[in-house]
């Protein structure tokens, strides 16, 4: 699996200069290396992983997101695997989702199970974007966080500003 970390670094625990300038410009963060090392430690049993790359872990009060990317396809039961075991580790709820640049497809991944039934995008007179993306009523329920949490979650996850609605 590729890091934003060096392997030396998630080995030792100790920053190498290059990296903790990444962490001083906020290129990386501290929960970035911990997930990054969870996943070094447990690359082993799950051998998909080896063509995978950890872009960013994210975490709003309950729920802890990893952004990952990876070679091989229709790996989604693999993510909740691996969503699960890290989960029970950390105490906390875990969501992967693929890095895509679709937003839509992106969304779903967050969301689900809720479904996404619509999603907008309005330019800014500054030229800046927001998005809006529906889902039914009764899935307000289903979402894996409040709605607020999960605007945070993507603002800080892909810099966009998205609101949820029904
Ligand atoms: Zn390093």
């Amino acid at each position: 699996m590729q890091f934003p970390v060096c392997y030396f670094c998630l080995k030792t625990g100790l920053l190498c200069k290059t990296c903790d300038e990444k962490l001083k410009k906020g290129e990386i963060t501290k929960l970035d290396i911990e997930v990054a090392k969870w996943f070094l430690n447990n690359e082993s049993k799950y051998p998909q992983l080896k063509d995978c790359t950890f872009y960013k872990a994210v975490q709003k009060d309950n729920l802890l997101v990893v952004l990952v990317e990876c070679k091989g396809k229709g790996l989604a039961t693999l993510w909740r695997k691996i969503g699960k075991a890290l989960g029970d580790e950390k105490e906390v709820n875990v969501r992967i989702i693929e890095k895509t640049s679709s937003l839509r497809n992106l969304l779903s991944q967050l969301l689900f199970p809720a479904k996404v039934v619509s999603l907008n995008t309005i330019w800014l007179p500054d030229g800046s974007c927001e998005s809006t993306v529906k889902i039914a009523s009764e899935d307000l329920k289903r979402l894996p966080a409040d709605t607020k949490t999960l605007e945070e979650v993507i603002r800080e996850l892909i810099g966009e500003t998205v609101y949820i609605a029904t």
